[in-house]
């Protein structure tokens, strides 16, 4: 079995639509992974449907009961990320300070210190009208802890592709160069990068690839919007030479894109005539190289 990863050094490069495309067209060897779990959107596509929904927990928060707090102020006095306050007589955590490092459950005279498992979002594995397998996850608002949460969205993936016999995993990952990238990266066999034409687009593409190669996984790059800035597309597709990053193809600015993800579709239900040869080129070349 096979992983594929789609990302981005930034946000609004047409990522999940080409992600999209890519299921649609390969929907029956494949599963799909939705990583970018701070925004996941490919179910706005894929319409997930029979999900099976599990809390996901990460990381713990300390709790005082204050029924065994004696009010030593210890904790109070201790914590190095002032997470604790004075309240009504004895003391309590402030939940968004707190960072579960459980120094304050360690110290406490009274027991009175217990630290709870936070539950910070959910993952689905969903069926989806393609008929490929969808896993997908939400983050609670300010909740942290992605990297972890990508990390079990692939696994589960893994697992499922490995039950119904798939030979790829296709996932979707976050923009950027953080944590929830690094971890669609764990594991990976095969990058596609996808950038725009401009001069901030060129540079995220620098530095997303630069984290590409230090897992030595082989990339290749789509390059949307190709003909908006022909000069940049001219100097990405010299880096993409010199950085041994294979060119998968340009795609120039198209209505379709919007068009597609206002309607729920992917760009080859949107317009098939244009969309299928192109991508029908790319997964081909995508399968030779992997
Ligand atoms: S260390 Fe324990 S007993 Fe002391 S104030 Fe904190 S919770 Fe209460
Ligand atoms: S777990 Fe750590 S951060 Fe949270 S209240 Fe206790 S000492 Fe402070």
């Amino acid at each position: 079995m096979k992983e594929i990863v789609i990302i981005s050094g930034k946000g609004g490069t047409g990522k999940s639509s080409i992600c999209a495309a890519i299921a649609y067209l390969a929907k029956a060897e494949l599963v799909v992974a939705d990583c970018d779990v701070d925004a996941a959107d490919l179910h706005l596509i894929l319409h997930p449907e029979n999900s099976k929904v599990q809390d996901f927990y990460s990381g713990v928060l300390a709790e005082i009961d204050p029924g065994k707090c004696s009010a030593c102020g210890l904790c109070y006095q201790k914590c190095r990320f002032d997470a604790i306050e004075p309240f009504e007589g004895t003391y309590r955590v402030i939940d968004l300070e707190c960072e579960g490092c459980g120094y304050c459950y360690y110290i406490c005279p009274e027991d009175a210190i217990s630290l709870i498992d936070q539950n910070v979002g959910k993952f689905l594995i969903s069926d989806t009208r393609y008929g490929c397998s969808l896993v997908h996850a939400h983050l609670k608002i300010g909740a942290d802890n992605s990297g972890k949460l990508v990390a079990k969205v692939k696994s589960e993936a893994k697992a499922i592709a490995k039950v119904q016999d798939k030979p790829y995993i296709l996932a979707d990952g976050s923009p950027g160069i953080g944590c929830p990238v690094i971890a669609s990266l764990a594991g990976a066999d095969y990058v596609i990068l996808v950038t725009e034409s401009s001069k901030s687009g060129l540079s995220d593409l620098k530095r997303v690839q630069e984290l590409v190669a230090k897992f030595q996984i082989p990339s290749a790059c789509i390059v949307n919007k190709a003909d908006i800035n022909p000069s940049v597309t001219n100097d990405i597709h010299k880096y993409l030479n010199k950085s041994k990053v294979q060119h998968l193809g340009d795609i120039p600015y198209a209505d379709d894109f919007h068009k597609a993800i206002a309607m729920g579709r992917s760009l080859i239900e949107e317009n098939e005539a244009r969309w299928l040869p192109i991508f029908t080129e790319y997964w081909q070349t995508i399968k030779e190289n992997i």
